[in-house]
């Protein structure tokens, strides 16, 4: 049986990684981490599907204990990958995705080389901040801290393996665009090196 892939995916606020995920979800290969925030839900979203709420004081407890795979503080929240449903799947041969922040992302990579970290970008600057105030889930301060965060992690990305651009409306687009990507990575030789092995023992 071939190892899980870990599959990390970020994009800044806007980007779609909602949208692209769940196309990726439907395909039955992939299993979601569902991550531990401390931020209130938003309309529509699902303790235990979108996310844990938790407390800020169940938070540090957790990092105290060494429940986080990796965690962060995102404009003023905390958020963290739960470490032992991530094991659990990634032992069971499952390919799991983290959609997590580049901190958190770099976190990953050094613990798990063979990560594969993705950032997924709108078309440009413009069209991030036009989709933004089109969504209408944030108050104008957090389209504005969300924007400037950014920034800050677009100086970051030299961690990322590859960049998937979602284009307006292209979302199916971007989604096969990351199934080629695992497509590849699975017949990468470094994650193959027992194939000769193989080859002569059938
Ligand atoms: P949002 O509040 O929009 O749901 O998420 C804010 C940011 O936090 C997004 O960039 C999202 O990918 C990131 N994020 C969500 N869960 C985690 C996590 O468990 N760890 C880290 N490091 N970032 C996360």
């Amino acid at each position: 049986m071939q190892k899980g892939l870990l599959l990390v995916i970020s994009g800044p606020a806007g980007s779609g990684k909602g949208t692209v995920n769940a196309h990726l979800l439907k395909t039955g290969r992939f299993v979601y981490s569902v991550s531990a925030t401390t931020r209130a839900p938003r309309p529509g979203e699902v303790d235990g599907v979108n996310y844990h709420y938790i407390t800020r004081e169940d938070f540090a407890d957790r990092i105290a204990n060494g429940g986080m795979l990796e965690y962060t503080e995102y404009c003023g929240n905390f958020y963290g990958t739960p470490k032992k449903e991530a094991e659990e799947v990634l032992a069971s041969g499952k390919n799991l995705i983290l959609e997590i922040e580049v901190e958190g992302a770099k976190q990953v990579k050094s613990k798990f080389p063979d990560a594969i970290l993705i950032l997924l970008l709108p078309p440009s600057f413009r069209a991030q901040e036009t989709r933004l105030r089109g969504r209408g889930t944030e108050t104008e301060d957090k389209i504005l801290e969300r924007l400037a965060r950014t920034r800050e992690e677009l100086k970051e990305i030299d961690a990322y393996d590859y960049v998937v651009l979602n284009e307006d409306g292209e979302d199916l687009t971007a989604a096969e665009d990351i199934l080629a990507i695992v497509r590849a990575e699975q017949h990468h030789l470094r994650r193959n090196s027992d194939v000769a092995t193989r080859y002569f023992a059938d």
